[in-house]
């Protein structure tokens, strides 16, 4: 007996945890804005992927060892990361802020004195927080996925983290006991990255199969389906 299953072209790297990009449902299966994207996207541009949900740090240090094909996890698109990393056009707009457990007496970044700050590492939220570290001193927990972030505030062990505004937005009104204090900090859009000088042709696809969904209401679907459903 002979099989033809192909194996998939492409491995493309996600984050475990960032709602409403990507996030797993009952069964283990992923869903979100990144993955019904790319789904929409490789279905457009007839390409076929291997999905693999990671911390946000390993995805993009695999892609940068050449281990997967291309990222998608909410990445901003970051002049830092373009020395590295070739990222399609920008699919949407985000900005870093600052939450802090509900009831909390930290109010702004001058409470943070002495406090400790829940950081994702290898994130803009996590840069940010660095570069304001000296300025209002304060001591810093770095952590691999969003919701441990979280649940440090949440229990008090650090004062505030640092996220992405429509993931932490997102998070509290599906009931995480956070809430934001601060104006979003611009990070860059978010893109599908791939390594710098590898995947052009998957850039290629991703890019041309983005201006396809944007143009026949497909993309605007998804965004709706995530952030803007009628309860
Ligand atoms: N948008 C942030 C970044 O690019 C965080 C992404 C994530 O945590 N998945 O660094």
């Amino acid at each position: 007996l002979t099989t033809h299953a192909q194996a998939a072209e492409y491995t493309i790297a996600t984050d475990t945890t960032f709602a409403p990009f990507e996030f797993q449902v009952k069964g283990g299966q992923y869903k979100g804005i990144d993955i019904d994207l790319l789904k929409a996207i490789a279905k457009k541009e007839h390409f076929t992927y291997q999905l693999k949900a990671l911390s946000f740090n390993a995805a993009v240090q695999q892609l940068s060892a050449n281990q997967v094909d291309g990222v998608i996890a909410g990445m901003n698109i970051t002049p830092a990361r373009e020395v590295t990393f070739d990222f399609s056009k920008p699919y949407y707009t985000s900005g870093v802020v600052m939450a802090v457990a509900k009831g909390s007496t930290v109010k702004n970044f001058n409470d943070l004195k002495g406090k400790t700050v829940a950081l994702k590492t290898g994130t803009a939220g996590a840069a940010y927080g660095k570069s304001i570290q000296s300025k209002y001193g304060f001591k810093i927990k770095y952590f691999n996925d969003s919701n441990t972030m979280y649940n440090d505030v949440k229990v008090g062990n650090s004062s505030a983290c640092f996220e992405d505004y429509p993931v932490m937005s997102y998070g509290i009104k599906n009931g995480i006991p956070l809430t934001i204090i601060s104006k979003q900090h611009n990070a860059g859009d978010y893109g599908f990255a791939v390594k710098k000088g590898k995947n052009a042709a998957l850039l290629k696809k991703f890019n041309a199969g983005l201006a396809a969904i944007k143009a026949d209401g497909t993309y605007q679907k998804i965004i709706n389906k995530y952030l803007h459903a009628k309860e």
